[in-house]
């Protein structure tokens, strides 16, 4: 029998994973994007840009929650089960200056966690200076993001995936007898090389992020960037992760990566498609963050507090695929050429790509499953 062909437009965090579980599933899959992660960094590619860890920010009882936690259970597996996954788990601390408006936040960490625990202010890690007035912590995953990318693309292309570096103007495009948008092969999968897609896929996944607001035929205009601001920094001592909420709901958090690199977070611009990073929001990321963790500093430079002596790597900026409905995960049916092709999206995932990435895989592999 011919292996059900697939394609999976975007080779983000989510594409990519997607795409593996669908190979892992038997289909052939073809991914189709514009940009991968071997790619120079780019704003029009979201998921360069994450911390990442697992802080879950779904509602009680969302489809987000499940997406979630299926991630997290695969995350702890992965790490269980290969030591060279660029993931590691790490104590993470969720601190307070007020607990004023946390409380909700708090039943939802409490109840999805299995090992949450509330921390009194005694129980801050060590280094941390500030006015706590209580906490929490529970084990968390801490992605490599550069790392993992390149971890999920060597995946695919071992499973016997095959891509096309391509802009599509629209899902249509690919699969439209009307010419099809030049296109080139990226990475080859095997000495006879990639065959040419087939113009009959089982469906078309679209992974495109915030790319589903100007595709022609999908034209989402619930989708909205929200961007980042953060800064990497080399301080491999640094083990928790930690995020700070401040009195006057500014908030800090730090991400420590299996490289030694730490991510210094952050800000949170709705509607915001600045591309580039603002120099006092830099500014302000760093004085934050020395002021609550001068374990920042690189020994020695402590007692100070300059954000000069930090060991800066990078200082960046992305565009979270934020949707005001939240996550699009659902079927619809594409009419080309009197042809009828099921398009399942796949996009929208905000702040929580990663970690909902493995979840979100699965969810597509159901809604699949319900077009035999
Ligand atoms: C500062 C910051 C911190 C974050 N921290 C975390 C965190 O701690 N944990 C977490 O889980 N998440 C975090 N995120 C969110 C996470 O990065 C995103 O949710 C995730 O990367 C979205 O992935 P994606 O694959 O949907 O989109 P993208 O990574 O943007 O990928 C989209 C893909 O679609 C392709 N594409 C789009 N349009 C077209 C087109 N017309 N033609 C061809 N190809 C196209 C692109 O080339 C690309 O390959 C953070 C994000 C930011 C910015």
């Amino acid at each position: 029998m011919d292996q059900k062909q697939l394609f999976v437009v975007g080779a983000g965090v989510v594409g990519l994973t997607t795409a593996i579980r669908a190979l892992e599933a038997g289909y052939k899959v073809t991914v189709f994007a514009e940009i991968f992660p071997t790619d120079p960094k780019s704003i029009k590619y979201t998921s360069f840009w994450a911390g990442a860890n697992h802080l879950s920010f779904a509602e009680s009882g969302a489809l987000m929650e499940v997406l979630e936690k299926d991630t997290l259970n695969e995350f702890l597996d992965l790490i269980k089960q290969d030591p060279l996954v660029p993931a590691m788990t790490r104590t993470h601390f969720g601190l307070y200056e007020t607990l004023s408006g946390a409380q909700e936040r708090l039943d939802h960490f409490s109840q999805f966690y299995p090992d949450f625990r509330s921390l009194d202010a005694s129980e801050c890690p060590a280094g941390v200076v500030g006015d706590v007035v209580a906490g929490h912590s529970w084990t968390t995953i801490c992605i490599d993001v550069p790392r993992y990318l390149l971890y999920l693309l060597e995946r695919f292309f071992k499973l016997g995936g095959q891509a096309f570096r391509t802009t599509i103007p629209s899902l249509s495009s690919l699969v439209s007898a009307n010419g099809r948008p030049s296109m080139e092969v990226f990475g080859l999968n095997s000495s006879s090389g990639p065959q040419t897609p087939t113009m009959n896929p089982v469906a078309v996944i679209n992974c495109t992020g915030l790319g589903a607001f100007s595709l022609q035929d999908v034209l989402d205009t619930d989708v909205y960037p929200t961007s980042g601001q953060t800064i990497i920094i080399r301080a491999p001592w640094v083990q928790p992760s930690i995020i700070y909420y401040f009195a006057n709901s500014d908030i800090s958090y730090i991400i420590p990566r299996q490289s030694g690199d730490i991510v210094l977070g952050g800000s949170w611009g709705v509607d915001d498609w600045h591309a580039t990073s603002r120099p006092e929001i830099a500014k302000a990321i760093k004085e934050r963050g020395v002021r609550i963790y001068p374990e920042l500093l690189p020994p020695g430079k402590r007692e100070k507090g300059d954000i000069n002596d930090l060991d800066v790597i990078a200082e960046c900026v992305g565009l979270r695929t934020s949707r005001k409905t939240g996550v699009r995960l659902e079927t619809t049916v594409l009419e080309v050429d009197g042809k009828k092709i099921p398009v399942i999206h796949n996009y929208g995932h905000g702040g929580g790509g990663y970690q909902s990435s493995w979840g979100s895989a699965k969810h597509v592999m159901k809604l699949l499953g319900e077009l035999d």
